[in-house]
């Protein structure tokens, strides 16, 4: 009996094994399999997203645009098994009504993403092939000698095949009055009502962390007669000042009327792109893949209706808009990008052309994959895209929902968040806590705080963690690095297979997500319905890989 392991429980262990259960119940061979499924946390199958997390986190995809089911648009890489998507599973499983467009809480999309997992269970029962849940943290990955081996704290598992898939680092540093790595934001009821705090960052974590501390104190934002929303106190909320590296937020996603439209590129091609790696060899991101983009952005936004040209420079860099003269005018640079940003998002994406090419970059993300997947870029250019370029993209389209911009105007308007010390200001330490410096062209900006969150999700770089497993892996494992450009997780082949120290591939460990991000581009995600998306593709590449490798030796086959 072949025993397959999957390392990581979370969206893409469980999708890998929906691909698999799916090869195995289309083949005319009845395989002798047996799986063991790893996960450190108690729930399996909602990976970070958990059931219990506060439900003023919000996810940053629309409730129409997830996907854990592989449906038709997959149909020409493998095996159909069609099922609901968030929306559909939302309204017509959990029957309760949500917008099409509308940014579900994480906690319920983990109730999804279990829901997945359940579903998958059950066909395991059905098809009678034998399973164990291990709910144990892995410690140690071998794969050197004949069968794989998997060490937890209380065992040793001999197996045929590991994946790992172990995803985001759920790390969460308190120390004192620093709050770093803020993964969920469960601790924070620690911080005292009325204390001045400092937020780091103007991400999706900022925002959340911006929730907890004001709707999760018993907050309420109302709409106010201006067309924006007012803060109602609850007394009990610290005051919150936010800041970060460019000193501007993340944009907005825009109100999204037609869910199913995705944007088909004329320049900005797979084809384009794979023409240039051939006649090229590596690739240059600014050099070669840039201006194929901002071609394409000037056509889209010609299409839809902009007047003159896209601006690409304020497109890439809204903060240069920002104000530095005095205080009181860099405030009101600060928030008069705040409302043009939610405004343009209430237009709507088809409305503003502005909006709508924020999405096409969402939507060509996969053509940034082509020309960075497996070392594609020179690496000098590598190094440029996830350095200088990344931050932009983030910016640009895995922004929050344009409510949480809203909400951040209105706790401007209600004196509960200062914008005065936004841009990049000078961190030093004091006595009691911090002060953050900020300086202007005329003059400048001081204030105390009393606890620092740095609001951010870590880097993956499997070279500065100091977890047991990538630790234990470092050994044996190679970890990638593109000509000396070091980031991401392990080093893998087109086959997923791992790379192990000696520049060989593993037969039986592979790797998929977040714990292969380096050799391929921003894993970051989950499936799309309609589209032919990167994680049901990597899914359904492995599954049917790890499936042929358990036919291939006839023993395992039962005819
Ligand atoms: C705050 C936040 C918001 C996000 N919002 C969205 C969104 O709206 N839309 C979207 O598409 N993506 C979003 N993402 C991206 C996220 O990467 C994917 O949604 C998805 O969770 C990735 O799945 P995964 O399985 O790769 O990783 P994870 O979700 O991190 O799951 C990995 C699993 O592996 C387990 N594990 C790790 N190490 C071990 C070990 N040593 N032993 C045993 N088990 C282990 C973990 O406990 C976890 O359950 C968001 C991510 C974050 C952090």
């Amino acid at each position: 009996m072949k025993k397959i392991a999957i390392v990581g429980m979370g969206p893409r262990g469980t999708s890998l094994l929906e691909r698999m259960i799916t090869y195995i119940e289309n083949s005319k061979d009845k395989v002798n399999i047996s799986f063991l499924f790893f996960e450190k946390n108690k729930e399996f199958g909602s990976g970070c997203h958990k059931k219990d997390l506060p439900k003023g986190l919000l996810a940053n995809t629309i409730a129409s645009q997830i996907t854990m089911f592989y449906g038709d648009e997959m149909e020409s890489f493998g095996p159909v098994k069609s099922g609901p998507c968030f929306y559909e599973w939302h309204t017509q499983i959990k029957k309760q009504p949500i917008g099409e467009s509308d940014y579900p809480s994480r906690s319920v999309l983990g109730e999804y993403l279990n829901y997945f997992y359940d579903f998958q269970i059950n066909r395991l029962k059905k098809l009678g092939i034998s399973f164990f849940e291990i709910n144990e943290e892995v410690i140690d990955i071998d794969s050197s000698f004949g069968r794989a081996s998997i060490k937890t704290k209380n065992d040793n598992y001999k197996v045929d095949s590991i994946t790992i898939c172990s995803g985001h680092e759920d790390m969460e540093v308190r120390n004192d009055r620093v709050f770093d790595f803020v993964f969920s934001t469960e601790k924070m009821h620690e911080i005292p009502s009325g204390s001045e705090v400092g937020i780091q960052g103007m991400g999706l974590t900022a925002f959340d962390v911006i929730s907890s501390l004001t709707e999760g104190r018993g907050g309420e934002f109302v709409a106010s007669s201006d067309g924006g929303l007012e803060y109602i106190a609850s007394g009990n909320e610290p005051f919150l000042n936010i800041f970060s590296r460019s000193g501007i937020f993340l944009s907005s996603r825009a109100y999204n009327a037609n869910t199913s439209f995705i944007y088909k590129p004329i320049v900005f091609k797979t084809e384009s792109i794979e023409y240039m790696k051939k006649i090229k060899g590596k690739l240059d991101f600014e050099l070669d893949v840039l201006p194929l983009l901002i071609t394409e952005l000037q056509i889209a936004y010609m299409q839809q209706g902009g007047e003159g040209a896209l601006d690409t420079d304020y497109f890439f860099h809204p903060e240069k808009k920002l104000d530095f003269n005095d205080e009181k005018k860099f405030v009101e640079s600060f928030c008069s990008l705040l409302k043009l940003d939610y405004s343009q998002s209430l237009d709507g994406k088809f409305e503003n052309p502005y909006k709508f090419c924020q999405d096409v970059v969402r939507d060509l993300r996969d053509v940034i994959r082509v020309a960075t997947d497996y070392s594609a870029l020179n690496p000098e250019s590598h190094k440029v895209l996830i350095n200088k370029w990344q931050p932009i993209i983030n910016k640009i389209c895995v922004g929050p929902p344009y409510l949480r911009l809203m909400q951040l105007e209105a706790l401007i308007k209600a004196g509960l968040c200062s914008v005065s010390t936004a841009a990049n200001p000078t961190v030093l330490k004091t006595e009691n806590g911090f002060k953050l410096v900020q300086k202007f062209n005329n003059d400048k900006k001081e204030k105390n705080i009393d606890y620092l969150i740095k609001a951010r999700m870590p880097t993956i770089n499997f070279n500065e963690r100091k977890d047991t497993l990538v630790n234990n892996l470092k050994e044996k494992f190679r970890f990638f690095n593109n000509g000396g450009f070091q980031y991401g997780g392990l080093d893998i082949d087109s086959q997923h297979r791992v790379i192990d120290i000696n520049g060989e591939p593993c037969e039986n460990f592979h790797a998929i997500g977040l714990s292969s991000e380096g050799p391929k581009y921003f894993t970051l995600v989950l499936g799309r319905p309609g589209m032919v998306s990167t994680f049901l593709m990597d899914s359904n590449f492995l599954a049917n890989k790890i499936y042929l490798d358990v036919l291939s030796s006839k023993e395992n086959v039962v005819s």
